[in-house]
């Protein structure tokens, strides 16, 4: 399988895993919420239960219920209108939850949590039934009849439900049949818990806390190994790209190595002085190049052994430009001040050097001008390489200082190289102190700054 569809297959795999880590997490969090509400209310239940429980609560509500029932007697015998039967009830309700309010506002003292909490117990049925005959007078799916406690708008929590039931009269008709009275309701106690949900999210927060832990931690997880990968695959590239180079590198200085000695070996050239003399040139020229290109690659992974040594660095460039050779390119100079002493390593320096000029070369076309210019600014030795060539665009200006990168686009692979010549320079300018960077613009050329500190 192919690199690209490796990547693409993890980030699914990844993104599949991370889903499934978060539906769980989403699970856990709701039900340890569930639990810990549920665990909560029980608790409040049990507390409170001794004021809910106890004989003035129950007398109230006794109090209440007779009244109900005979209200209710009343309106199936029709003693009652419906309309006077919806007043009296709402009466009888309001007594009763003053009452209940006030011996519930007794025990703030004894239960300071009833401060929090807002009970109610509510009629939510009212049945009656008259020799097997029902009538309703409260439908369950009617507003309910808070008779005890506060009434609230708040989310309330139902902490029991019953079913009061007793025959009420029974009496006997025009024709002496016994009529039989049965009243009936289905009521419930409920709390009302201010602030509910904070009081929960306060108990589960450290839960919270190392849930979103654990998944920004598998997130990073994921996200390291993706980045780790990247650079391996990249570091696969480049060591594919650099045998390839090193190999494109080698073969024109090997093959004229051995076309040089095949040559040699032919006795005509042999006796031929001038043509001796061509082919020890040519083979010299080859074994240098093979030289330079093996020095390069120790250079790449050695440490530099730096040698100091005070020298005029204007006549020292002087001399780099005497030796700089090219049919193709002119070399123009400016340079500043007239002489400077400077306390550096001029071998080191001039490997930079001739590693820009060789690239200005490169990356040029033919006849173009190259200049090297030079002169002090903010205590600095300043050293400029530019060219008219094909120039370096922003994105790869950042890249070009790495070990083996060579920029991909365009015609640039027709050219030779290792994509360590920058990366040497750039480990060599910093370990004199000093520093190396680009100027350019795509298609109309790049200027290299060195800058050296004086001291
Ligand atoms: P190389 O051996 O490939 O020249 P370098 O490290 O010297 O390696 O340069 C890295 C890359 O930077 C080159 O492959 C080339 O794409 C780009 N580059 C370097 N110098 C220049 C320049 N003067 N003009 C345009 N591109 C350049």
């Amino acid at each position: 399988m192919k690199r690209k569809n490796q990547l693409n297959l993890l980030i699914i795999s990844c993104t599949i895993i991370l889903l499934g880590l978060f539906s769980i997490q989403y699970y856990l969090v709701r039900n340890t919420y569930e639990l810990i509400s549920q665990t909560y209310i029980t608790n409040i239940k049990k507390e409170i239960s001794p004021v809910i429980d106890s004989p003035e609560m129950d007398s109230i509500e006794s109090q209440v219920v007779d009244e109900l029932k005979i209200l209710c007697l009343n309106r199936v015998k029709d003693s009652i209108t419906v309309k006077e039967f919806h007043s009296k009830i709402n009466k009888i309700a309001e007594r009763g939850r003053e009452k209940s309010q006030s011996y519930l506002k007794s025990q703030f003292k004894d239960y300071p949590l009833l401060k929090e909490i807002k009970i109610r117990i509510q009629v939510e049925q009212i049945l009656f039934e008259t020799n097997n005959i029902y009538d309703t007078l409260l439908k369950s799916t009617d507003k309910p009849i808070i008779i005890l406690g506060e009434t609230s708008n708040g989310k309330a929590f139902q902490i029991s439900s019953g079913i009061t039931q007793s025959s009420i009269e029974r009496e006997k008709d025009s024709i002496n049949a016994e009529i039989n009275y049965f009243y009936k309701h289905h009521q419930s106690t409920c709390i009302d818990i201010s602030n509910f949900q904070s009081k929960i999210w306060e108990k589960m927060k450290w839960i919270l806390i190392a849930a979103v832990i654990l998944i920004l931690f598998v997130i990073f997880l994921f996200f390291w190994m993706y980045r780790s990968l990247i650079k391996q695959k990249k570091i696969a590239e480049l060591k594919t790209d650099f045998a390839n180079n090193i190999s494109h590198e080698l073969k024109t200085p090997v093959s004229s190595l051995s076309l040089a000695i095949k040559s040699l070996k032919i006795e005509e050239i042999n006796q031929n002085p001038q043509k001796l003399k061509e082919l020890i040139a040519a083979l010299e020229r080859q074994s240098n190049r093979i030289q330079s290109l093996t020095e390069k690659v120790l250079e790449s992974s050695d440490e530099y052994k730096i040698q100091l040594q005070k020298m005029d660095i204007i006549l020292f460039l002087k001399g780099i430009i005497s030796d700089f050779k090219s049919d193709r390119h002119t070399l123009k100079s400016e340079l500043e001040p007239t002489n400077l002493f400077l306390n550096t390593d001029y071998y080191l320096l001039e490997r930079v050097l001739q590693n820009l000029l060789e690239n200005a070369q490169k990356y040029s076309p033919n006849a173009s001008e190259i200049k090297l210019k030079s002169h002090i600014y903010n205590s600095e030795f300043i050293v400029e390489i530019s060219d008219n060539g094909m120039g370096i665009s922003p994105k790869e200006q950042g890249k070009i200082f790495d070990k083996f990168y060579r920029i991909p686009e365009g015609n640039r692979h027709n050219i030779k190289g290792l994509g360590l010549g920058l990366f040497l320079s750039k480990n060599i300018m910093e370990s004199l102190g000093g520093s190396i960077t680009v100027n350019s613009k795509l298609g109309k050329g790049s200027t290299f700054i060195l800058k050296i500190p004086i001291i």
